[in-house]
């Protein structure tokens, strides 16, 4: 019988991991596919208070899950693959068999919204990428499009720069949505050309990716753009789909929480991108994190009678 088990090892997760183990709750934290969640496929991150000089993504992610480790979370490379929630003890089924744990921390994340266009799939990870970070080497001195106006597309179109000899940033819009940090840099950088008003209708290629055919919004003109890559940045999904019919998610799927990140399910706390729709940063996925596994604290000496002392000003 597990304490705490977290789902999830981007910065939320890692984060409780830290908080939850400082508590001396031993958690058990199922890392997912890959370890890190969004931050460590990121390239950069110059935002995370205390990096004056910016970090890179998996270095960060590295030092989150050493700290975590260092007070005892225990890591397992595992994936999940249902949950009851239903009746406590909770279950939680792995590939590796059933845990029963007293309480949970969803951090699960969200996942690259699809396109949705005919040859996006068929040419995904054969000129279709959703990681610049992980591609972007193989398109030195190439043109590649960035689909996208926030700031992933004009972050990771901007690092796609330092390889590609042109980015074409297509944006629906003929106004982008990334900060205007973000914004200025782009429009400032030579290699950086935007269309706009303009969606991809379908990725073309033979064995690989050889151009996307486009179209103005506005006008309606169809056209086509020679590239050999297409890297997608149009916004996320919640990773929820285990957790429908268990607990509360919004329209959007993502779990619906207190401030405290409580579910609706009372031992089942969920933190960062899967249960925010105001500000999906690594800096609020860990504050996230950390309320998750102060609140798993609160629950479990709730659960052995002990009470635990209200704190001030809560909801
Ligand atoms: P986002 O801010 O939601 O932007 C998504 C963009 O995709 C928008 O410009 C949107 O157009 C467009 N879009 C959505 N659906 C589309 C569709 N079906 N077809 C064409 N375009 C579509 O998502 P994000 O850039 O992934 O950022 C998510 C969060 O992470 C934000 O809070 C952001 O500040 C944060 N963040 C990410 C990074 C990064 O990943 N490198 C860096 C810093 C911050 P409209 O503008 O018309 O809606």
């Amino acid at each position: 019988m597990e304490d705490v088990v977290i789902i999830g090892s981007g910065p939320a997760g890692l984060t409780a991991g830290i908080y939850a183990g400082r508590a001396l709750l031993n958690p058990l934290l199922i890392a997912g596919q890959a370890m890190g969640g969004q931050a460590a496929s990121t390239n950069e991150i110059e935002n995370y208070p205390g990096f004056p000089d910016g970090i890179s993504g998996p270095e960060l992610a590295q030092l989150f899950q050493r700290q975590a480790e260092k007070f005892g979370t225990r890591i397992v490379y595992d994936i999940v693959t249902g949950v009851d929630f239903s009746k406590h003890p909770f279950t939680i089924t792995t590939y590796s068999g059933p845990i029963e744990a007293r309480t949970v921390i969803i951090s699960t994340g969200v996942a690259p919204r699809k396109m949705g266009v005919p040859g996006e799939k068929e040419f995904s990870g054969r000129g279709v990428s959703y990681c610049a970070t992980c591609d972007g080497f193989f398109y030195r001195d190439k043109e590649v499009a960035v689909v996208g106006g926030g700031d992933a597309a004009v972050e990771e179109g901007l690092f796609l720069t330092r390889f590609a000899k042109k980015v074409h940033l297509i944006h629906r819009r003929n106004r982008l949505r990334a900060t205007p940090i973000a914004q200025k840099r782009a429009e400032e950088n030579e290699k950086m050309r935007f269309v706009w008003n303009t969606v991809v209708t379908r990725v073309m290629g033979d064995t690989k990716v050889t151009g996307l055919a486009l179209k103005n919004v506005e006008t309606g003109e169809e056209s086509e753009l020679a590239v050999d890559g297409v890297f997608t940045y149009i916004g996320q999904v919640p990773n929820t789909d285990l957790f429908a019919g268990q607990l509360e998610l919004d329209e959007a799927g993502f779990v619906v929480t207190d401030r405290r990140m409580r579910t609706s399910v009372p031992g089942v706390l969920a933190a960062g991108d899967v249960q925010t729709r105001v500000l999906a940063q690594v800096v609020t996925a860990a504050g996230s994190g950390a309320i998750a596994a102060m609140e798993a604290e609160h629950f479990l000496a709730e659960l052995e009678g002990q009470g635990y002392p209200e704190r001030q000003h809560e909801q």
